[in-house]
């Protein structure tokens, strides 16, 4: 562990709580299944190397770490909640997937695998940690030069706070109660800053629409509402 671990306990004992809902699509983690293919879109699109290398940061079960590995990516998935990481591990097996899970926090694997990804993936998870711009930058130092990095999060505004937290936690369930809170959650001027500093450009935002009608997420390119997720690449 980093010798100033930036970790929220709490946060941890949450998912380790949730750790056996990873794979339930109409379960509590639900919502990350029905995002999935998109952001998985979002992306591959973006990177252009065959076979990336790629790190999932807060890879929970692995979600998107199986997704990456079923699409041609050589995926490592690090994470700090043991349970989540012990059903990663049976899930790609039980299906066949090689995926490199980790018990281990950004900061120290970037210190032992410095410019050794084509692509950092770090999705819902900045608002899960102490110092979010500690993460962005230890996600920049992974990165071989002209690598990219996809950070998803939610907006801290008033209308992100009534959708995400009280209408998706509260009302519709959507997500499990006590996931977010709110001054955690992060502006995108926040995250771009963050990036500048860690020596990342930014290249794309887009964000992922709710249709309670339709109950489906749709991809809403250029723009920062509630649940965004955005692709910076190392300066060449
Ligand atoms: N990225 C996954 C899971 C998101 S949930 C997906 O989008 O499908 C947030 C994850 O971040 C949880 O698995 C939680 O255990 C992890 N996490 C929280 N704080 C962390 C930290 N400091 N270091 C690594 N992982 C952390």
């Amino acid at each position: 562990m980093h010798a100033s671990p930036n970790v929220d306990p709490a946060e941890i004992a949450h998912f380790n709580r949730m750790a056996d809902m990873w794979w339930d699509p109409h379960g509590k983690m639900g919502q990350l299944h029905a995002i999935n293919d998109l952001r998985l879109a979002f992306i591959t699109d973006r990177i252009g190397v065959a076979a990336p290398r790629v790190v999932d940061v807060g890879c929970g079960g692995g979600i998107l770490a199986e997704a990456l590995a079923r699409h041609g990516a050589s995926v490592t998935g690090i994470d700090l909640s043991d349970l989540s990481l012990k059903i990663a591990r049976q899930h790609a097996e039980r299906g066949g997937l090689d995926i490199d899970y980790r018990y281990l926090d950004v900061e120290t694997l970037a210190a032992s695998e410095a410019h050794a990804f084509d692509a950092v993936t770090c999705m819902e998870m900045l608002e899960h940690v102490p110092h979010p711009e500690r993460v962005i930058a230890a996600c920049a130092r992974l990165l071989k030069p002209g690598g990219m990095a996809f950070f998803s999060t939610i907006n801290r505004t008033f209308k992100a706070f009534a959708f995400a937290i009280v209408a998706g936690e509260y009302i519709l369930g959507l997500l499990p109660r006590g996931t977010h809170s709110y001054a955690k959650l992060i502006k995108p001027v926040e995250m771009r800053r963050w990036a500048g500093a860690a020596g990342l450009e930014f290249r794309a935002v887009a964000s992922l629409m709710y249709n309670p009608l339709t109950r489906r997420f749709r991809v809403a390119p250029d723009r920062e509402d509630i649940n965004y997720m955005a692709c910076f690449a190392t300066r060449s």
